[in-house]
This record gives C-alpha cells, structure tokens and sequence, in this order.
C-alpha cells in the first residue's frame, strides 16, 4: 500500500500499520468510504495534539478491516472497521487518564472516548452527517464499560 499524508502530522500508514495483520497476512487496506473517515479523523487529532500542547501522538490501532477486526478480537461493528476511531496514548502529556480527560473537555467534537484499560485513550468521531454524542466511558478488565472517565482497576 502506498503511503501518503492524512495531515500534516499523521500519515494513513500510522493509522493502518498492525502487527498482527502483517503476521497473519491481512489485507488492512481502507476503501474509500473508510479512507474519507480516516482524514476527518487526522484532522480530529491534529486538533487534539494543539489541545495536548504539540505533544507526539502515538497511535497504536487506528483503522481495521473486518478481517484484522475479527482477529484482534475488537467488537463487532468497532467504529475501527470504518475508519472512525483510534487508540493512542501521549506520554509526553500525562496518564492516559489525564489525556483522555483533557481532549474530553477540550472542546473537540467527539463522539466516543473511551479511557481503556488504562493503556490508551479510543477516541471515535462520528459518520458523516451524525451528530457527535460526546460519550465518555471507561473499561479495565472485567468491569464491562462504565460512564465516565475513571480509573476502574
Ligand atoms: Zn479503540
């Protein structure tokens, strides 16, 4: 797959890259459709790395074919699979928590964040022509997603 840039910051490879689709051989390639999500995504996170004060974003599950979804065990229907969501950390800014928490008030419209495990931040955008439901959650292991931005473990 060629590379190229999504923004200034982040290049569609960032958000494609996967261990396990190159071990297994998936094709983690977006269609268009997910293609077009992926650039409103950058543009989201170029806004998020201003609000996180020009720290470096590492993105570490950004988009997923329906295969590499099934095979990371990611949920059906994962706002992954189209393109719409990302799992990152910035440790130059804080805890996950606390960048989790600051993008949520940043002002950023959003429509998911997801403070997971403790190891990253799943920030969603909504499909094009949806309103952004601004939901916060928080998921650690075996406590099922739970409403705000907390540390459940
Ligand atoms: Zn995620």
């Amino acid at each position: 797959m060629v590379d190229r840039k999504l923004s200034p910051n982040f290049k569609l490879s960032e958000f494609t890259d996967s261990q396990t689709a190159a071990r297994r051989g998936i094709d983690n390639t977006p269609d268009a459709e997910s293609l077009r999500n992926l650039q409103r995504l950058a543009r989201t996170l170029e806004d998020v790395r201003v609000v996180l004060g020009d720290v470096p974003i590492r993105i570490s599950s950004g988009y997923r074919s329906a295969e590499l979804n099934r095979a990371v065990g990611g949920a059906k229907n994962s706002a992954h699979t189209r393109g719409l969501a990302v799992d990152f950390t910035a440790p130059a800014f804080g805890s996950v928590l606390a960048t989790a928490k600051a993008v949520a008030k940043s002002g950023v419209a959003f429509d998911q964040i997801i403070h997971e495990y403790s190891q990253w931040v799943h920030l969603a955008i909504p499909a094009e022509d949806a309103p952004p439901r601004g939901e916060l959650l928080s998921i650690a292991k075996g406590t099922g997603y739970q409403p705000g931005l907390k540390n459940l473990a």
